[in-house]
């Protein structure tokens, strides 16, 4: 597998584009770490369709692949309308049962004159002209097609509405019941968000991972909150623009990715990364610029959506991103600076700069996977391989730069040990390992060199 050569993990949305056995199975084998299932889009019967695949291909390719379950969240929606184009510069009036019909009281609350109204993730703009109660005059700034159920946001502005909603809890059920690893949260605001998704996935009977898609004004002024309640961060880039000004995106995804090193939290990249690609089987060089840069800036995963999910060339769209992501990380050797640490923290960069010292591999042994991704949040130059108990604590680390998770019970003994991972040629004689393991329970707090 070609992807052994980058340390940055690759996260591909499934959709018709992708319900083929053959294509997924294609995705893993040139690299895709990890699938997601966006409930936006889809019905459940779909969705176990693309669940089943990828079990299958798991199976034949002879690796874990986590799949995450991307759960709508509180949007405002229109609601159906008979397809049209709309006229720049054209006043229109939304309202309940109106040519824009929008059932929606917290809109018209929010909603004031000289707002910018963002329809369909970002791709028409309106100006508010004029209100009256639930009835608003808009003008478009652009042209386009508007169409049924399409999202309707204001820019500056974020809808005071709670997650998880009811659709979001019908999902989440599903994807307890259909054995899905993760649960991507759409819209957060708060570590209370979390928090509360986290006590009904238990409740659930389920430990499924989470990711905070961190896509309002609030997340993005709450972060350290969310970074330290949630499993992953996600820099969602499409629905952030809707929140901020679309100029700011850069500054946000750096200060995203800087906050969660420092915290020592793994952050996912999103949105339009090779959007490109949807129609074309080659990326611009403005995507290609802008892949790089993810990958320069620290992002442990890059995440696809369209290009993968109804684009024309799914393959393509990994190679590609591996073959940016290399280039990236070669560019992006420097040690991260990171702060706030504490004593196993300190410990971990220790092992990590011994790893190098003696051009070795770290191999952690792990019962919740932190030690790994402590050691991966300093980059180090070796391998990280994580002997983990269960598979869930595999899949759950599988996304975080660098790290190689292989599962075995860990009461076995060392040699038993080095000698699974050189059947699976994660190691090779003459290698030389650093192993770490916990002597008093619950922390990394033992160190062993050992040569192969
Ligand atoms: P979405 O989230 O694809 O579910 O909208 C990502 C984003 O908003 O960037
Ligand atoms: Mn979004």
């Amino acid at each position: 597998m070609e992807n052994d050569k980058i340390r940055t993990k690759l996260l591909a949305t499934l959709g018709p584009a992708t319900s083929s056995y053959e294509i997924i199975r294609f995705m893993m084998q040139e690299g895709a770490d990890a699938f997601r299932i966006n409930f936006s889009h889809g019905s459940h019967d779909e969705a176990e369709q693309l669940i089943s695949l990828t079990r299958r291909a798991e199976v034949d390719v002879g690796v874990s692949v986590p799949i995450i379950a991307d759960l709508q969240g509180p949007t405002v929606r229109l609601d159906d309308l008979k397809q049209f184009d709309v006229v720049k510069g054209k006043k229109y009036e939304i309202s309940e049962g109106g040519e824009i019909p929008l059932k929606s009281d917290t809109f018209y609350r929010l909603v004031e004159v000289g707002d910018t109204v963002i329809i369909d993730g970002g791709k028409l703009w309106a100006k508010v002209e004029s209100k009256n109660g639930n009835s608003v005059f808009i003008s478009f700034i652009v042209e386009g097609t508007l169409g049924s159920k399409k999202t309707v946001a204001i820019q500056g502005k974020e809808y005071p509405l709670s997650s998880p909603t009811e659709k979001d809890i019908n999902d989440l059920e599903f994807a307890a019941e259909a054995g899905m690893d993760g649960i991507a949260m759409s819209f957060v605001k708060t570590p209370e968000d979390i928090e509360k998704l986290r006590a009904k996935i238990a409740a659930l009977g389920s430990n499924m991972f989470i990711v905070a898609k961190i896509e309002t004004i609030s997340a993005v002024n709450n972060i350290t909150g969310i970074i330290g309640a949630t499993d992953y961060v996600l820099v969602a880039r499409g629905d952030l623009g809707s929140h901020f000004p679309m100029v700011k995106i850069p500054e946000l995804e750096r200060n995203i990715i800087r906050q969660s090193l420092n915290y020592g939290k793994p952050a996912i990249v999103a949105t339009q990364l090779l959007d490109s690609m949807i129609s074309n089987p080659i990326p611009t060089r403005a995507e290609i610029t802008d892949v790089f840069m993810a990958v320069s800036m620290g992002a442990d995963a890059l995440m696809v959506s369209g290009e993968t999910a109804v684009g024309r060339y799914p393959i393509e769209v990994i190679k590609w991103l591996r073959d940016i992501a290399k280039e990236g990380e070669a560019y992006s050797r420097a040690r991260p600076k990171v702060e706030g640490l504490d004593v196993y923290d300190k410990f971990a960069e220790g092992v990590a700069n011994l790893g190098e010292l003696i051009g070795g591999k770290l191999v952690a042994m792990t019962s919740t996977g932190k030690t790994p991704q402590r050691l991966a949040r300093f980059r180090p130059k070796c391998d990280i391989i994580a002997v983990c108990n269960d598979l869930h604590v595999a899949k759950k680390i599988k996304l975080t730069w660098g790290v190689k998770p292989v599962i075995m019970q860990q009461e076995k003994s060392e040699q038993a040990i080095i000698d699974k991972l050189k059947s699976i040629s994660l190691i090779a004689p003459g290698n030389k390992i650093v192993m770490t393991r916990s002597l008093k329970q619950g922390v990394t707090d033992a160190i062993r060199i050992i040569e192969v």
